[in-house]
């Protein structure tokens, strides 16, 4: 790339000339000041006239995308655009499951690539992700749903994916709080996978922000993008709340607001923007170590380190911005999550919140060059895309270094919708996780 201020790609963080590595020691050197001495995490920096990528939008999948471009291509002349605060958006407001027991093949290769990078992310960035491989079970309430996660467990067995059909009497052993056999919806098994789990949404996208910010790229914070301009068919820059930046090569990365950016640069995505929320409750003693999803009642729940149970349910019925959501999905979800729970009947819950999930027809992501040459998407995320934050970064600076989609991200482009090549995910993306 010309005039791309290049680096040796596989540097490990935190063995810059300037940053500070986090570790024991250090814990310990700074609390004898007093813990005045820390660094700030990432720099402020200041948007320049032009960089050799532009990503637009600083949540985990941009983050990631620029970390992956710095480490795995050795490109670090790159700005990370954000109109909020970074992490601000879907990242900083999921219910941080992690999990791979999808159907397709393709999904099954991007999204246990993410698991697996998840497993080692925290050393890596030296920065304490909180990865909690806890197991994540989905029950089945249906014979349909048995006959559904059977199938899925042997596909996942051929894609070396580690999870396995088990019965009631293992569901109950795992987490004994939930009512097997209630009269409506008892539990018939469950697809479980012992390695999926949780995470710390806003440590991951803090450890790749300060990565990256090592690197020497440019996040830059309260900068929405207003334009996107282009010659010839390829684009030139962007206008921004905080001026114009050129640029050859453009990543949009910008969940529920893809669809926005899109237009801007004259093309159309296939998708629907949709509010999505979740909600805590008052802590209490530890009572579930994993995380369990009902899919036939619409509901899913885990327990925070705090001791708070965190919930969520289904996507609004209706395309919207607005980061609330409707009040009867609370009480559908909290109605199922009783059936499924009795002991949660009488929980305070504390907080609700919503974000703008990017759904797509069939559930998948979309990682793919555009109409307009330089410009690239990573969209499509829908209700889980925290989980693929680590293996779409990967594939996602894949794509933006050659300019083609690698093994990973092939699948994923726009042309599936037009030659109507879906990777049909309806069934694992059933539940909103
Ligand atoms: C309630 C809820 C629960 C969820 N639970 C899970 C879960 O348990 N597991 C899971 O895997 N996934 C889950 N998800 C989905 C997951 O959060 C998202 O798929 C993922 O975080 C998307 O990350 P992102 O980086 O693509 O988007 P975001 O984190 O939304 O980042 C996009 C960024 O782009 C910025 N932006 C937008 N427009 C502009 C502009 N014009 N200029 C500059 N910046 C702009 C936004 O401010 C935002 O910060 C959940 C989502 C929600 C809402």
């Amino acid at each position: 790339m010309q005039g791309a201020r290049q680096r040796p790609p596989g540097r490990r963080i935190g063995k810059g000339p300037g940053l500070q590595r986090y570790s024991v020691f250090a814990l310990a050197r700074q609390a004898r000041r007093h813990h005045l001495g820390w660094q700030r995490a990432w720099r402020d920096a200041q948007p320049k006239r032009a960089y050799d990528v532009v990503i637009v939008g600083a949540g985990g999948h941009g983050l990631a995308t620029a970390y992956y471009l710095g480490k795995n291509h050795g490109i670090t002349n790159v700005a990370i655009l954000e109109k909020g605060w970074l992490g601000g958006g879907n990242t900083g407001r999921n219910t941080t499951i992690i999990r791979s027991n999808y159907l397709q093949d393709a999904s099954a290769a991007l999204y246990e690539k993410s698991r697996s990078l998840y497993e080692t992310l925290s050393q890596e960035l030296n920065y304490n992700v909180m990865y909690s491989p806890r197991g994540v079970m989905m029950l089945a309430q249906t014979e349909g749903e048995v006959r559904g996660y059977r199938r899925t467990a042997h596909a996942n067995s051929l894609q070396g994916v580690a999870t396995e059909f088990i019965g009631p009497e293992r569901v109950k052993q795992l987490c004994p709080i939930i009512e097997t056999k209630g009269p409506r919806y008892p539990v018939l098994g469950a697809l479980w996978q012992p390695r999926g789990g949780t995470a710390r949404h806003d440590a991951v996208a803090w450890g790749y922000a300060r990565a990256c910010s090592d690197m020497g790229m440019d996040i830059i914070q309260r900068c929405e993008v207003t334009g996107i301009s282009s010659e010839n068919g390829h684009v030139t820059g962007v206008e921004t709340t905080r001026g114009s930046i050129a640029t050859r090569k453009l990543a949009l990365v910008t969940a529920g607001h893809s669809s926005v950016l899109a237009e801007m640069a004259g093309f159309r995505l296939p998708i629907e923007s949709l509010p999505l929320q979740a909600l805590v409750s008052e802590p209490i003693k530890p009572c579930m170590d994993v995380v369990v999803m009902a899919n036939t009642v619409h509901g899913y729940m885990s327990q925070s380190d705090k001791g708070e149970m965190v919930i969520g349910g289904g996507t609004d019925g209706y395309n919207a911005y607005t980061q609330r959501g409707s009040f009867h999905h609370i009480e559908e979800t909290v109605r199922a999550l009783v059936e499924t729970f009795p002991i949660i009947s009488r929980l305070k819950m504390l907080r609700q919140w919503g974000g703008i999930v990017d759904m797509t027809g069939d559930r998948s992501p979309i990682l793919s060059t555009t109409p307009v040459g330089g410009i690239f998407v990573n969209c499509g995320w829908g209700t889980g895309g925290f989980k693929a934050i680590p293996g779409s970064g990967w594939a996602m600076a894949d794509l933006l270094a050659r300019g083609a989609p690698g093994p990973i991200a092939g699948p994923f482009g726009l042309e599936r919708f037009r030659e109507g090549r879906m990777i049909d995910e309806s069934v694992a993306a059933g539940v909103a996780h």
